[in-house]
């Protein structure tokens, strides 16, 4: 009995071993995914006409040089544009990301002083107070100050869907003192949960990405006309981030570099199998200036 029950218990231990082995390196190998076909039906689920146009807005920027956001680049000046979004609906408008006023402005200089264009700010208030719906792409406060540190707060936050991680972060480990979420604002906000994915508008999807902060998410968007973009806010600060699947190296940010690098391989990936799937990174600069002379951007809000 022994001699012919020794071997089944060997393999069995043998065939665990096998199951457990490759379960546990992908465990370990796949901290984040996301599937653009998946994406592109959740962002169909919401009846009405797609949007038509996008905007961007550039109102502040913060010269760090490359090597903060590409990990081992030279250190060469850079510009980290600090940008808004306004997403043109046939009647009415959507907000991506809701910018911040010079005070929340000043914190990211750390006592330097830099470029903020107090027109350009007012352009992003008006766009808010004009929106129909606000959206954020994380908790950070060059994203989120415009719903939070404004005397409008209140009637923002009525129209801003915030997800629950995002609350939390920013009324318990906010970023900076200035955009600390008191719970009786938070209760104001539309706030949402979801697993992977999230219909938010006709066209518009959210794509959970915690990584670059907790409350991090990217934000797809189909217009009328077929184009379609992806919002990725902070994954990458730069597209040399995705070109190269390169993180950044910045010390007073803390990311889930994992997240971060799946992140980075998919939108790579994505950049050569979907070529006209436009990859938004909110403070590339030179990104910026790209798609506004290529027309795929408009250059105001409107
Ligand atoms: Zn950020
Ligand atoms: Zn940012």
């Amino acid at each position: 009995m022994q001699m012919k029950l020794a071997p089944l218990v060997l393999l069995g231990a043998a065939v665990i071993a096998m199951i457990g082995a490759p379960l546990r390196a992908q465990n370990a190998a796949s901290a984040w995914s996301a599937n653009i076909t998946d994406v592109r039906r959740v962002a169909r689920l919401i009846p009405g006409r797609r949007p038509l146009r996008i905007n961007v807005v550039k109102f502040a920027e913060s010269r760090r040089t490359k090597n903060f956001s590409i990990k081992g680049a030279a250190p060469i000046p850079s510009v980290q544009a600090r940008t808004a979004f306004q997403v043109m609906y046939p009647d009415s408008t959507m907000m991506i990301d809701a910018g911040m006023d010079q005070q929340v402005h000043n914190f990211f200089g750390r006592g330097v002083v830099e470029p903020y264009d107090a027109d350009a700010g007012k352009q992003v208030e008006g766009a808010l107070t004009a929106a129909r719906l606000i959206v954020v792409t994380h908790e950070h406060g060059d994203h989120v100050g415009g719903v939070i540190h404004t005397p409008l707060a209140g009637e923002l936050a009525a129209k801003t869907i915030l997800t629950r991680t995002q609350v939390q972060t920013l009324m318990t480990a906010p970023q900076m003192p200035d955009i600390k979420l008191t719970p009786e604002l938070a209760s104001r906000f539309i706030v949402v949960d979801y697993d992977q994915y999230m219909p938010v508008a006709p066209g518009v999807a959210f794509i959970k990405a915690a990584g670059h902060t907790p409350g991090s998410q990217m934000v797809y968007v189909a217009l009328e006309s077929g184009r379609e973009y992806l919002f990725i806010g902070d994954s990458a600060w730069h597209m040399d981030g995705v070109r190269q699947v390169i993180g950044k190296d910045a010390p007073w940010i803390t990311e889930d570099q994992n997240s971060v690098m799946d992140q980075l391989r998919w939108l790579n990936g994505l950049s050569r199998t979907d070529p006209n799937l436009l990859i938004v990174a909110s403070h590339d600069d030179e990104q910026r200036m790209e798609l506004e002379a290529r027309g795929v951007l408009g250059r105001r809000f409107e």
